[in-house]
């Protein structure tokens, strides 16, 4: 019997992952991966990748269900001539907002101004919240 290495047991994890060993030959690498913390982190590391890997599988498998109900077949067309409505729209906001810019680009400097009028208007007696009744 082969002397299990951490090489031999690193090129099983997968093997191991999927269940494709002997029961022998997956009980020599459990007792491997059981001693081995090097082992032990490679087959960790790789049971959590596999399991993130299924979780997207399953999310994206629902994401694109709800996807394919929310649209009926006769809505496509209805939908894809509202985004071309949007992108045209959106086109025309990026060419206000360019003439914009350099309308504000070539005005000149404004000296700060003084407002006109005084920000707490003297009110006449007869219109004064403070008067004494
Ligand atoms: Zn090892």
């Amino acid at each position: 019997m082969s002397e299990m290495t951490c090489a031999r047991a690193q090129a099983r994890l997968t093997a191991l992952l999927d269940a494709e060993l002997t029961e022998r030959m997956s009980a020599r690498l459990r007792a491997h991966l059981a001693e081995c913390a090097d082992c032990k982190r490679h087959w960790n590391e790789l049971a959590a990748a596999r399991e993130m890997a299924q979780a997207w599988t399953v999310e994206g498998g629902e994401v694109w269900e709800a996807v394919r109900q929310e649209i009926a077949p006769g809505d496509f067309s209805a939908l894809m001539a509202e985004m071309a409505a949007l992108r045209a729209a959106l086109q025309d906001v990026r060419a206000e907002v360019a003439a914009l810019r350099r309308e504000l680009a070539a005005r000149p400097a404004e000296p700060a101004r003084r407002p006109s009028a005084p920000l707490f208007p003297v009110l006449p007696p007869e219109q004064s919240l403070l008067r004494i009744v």
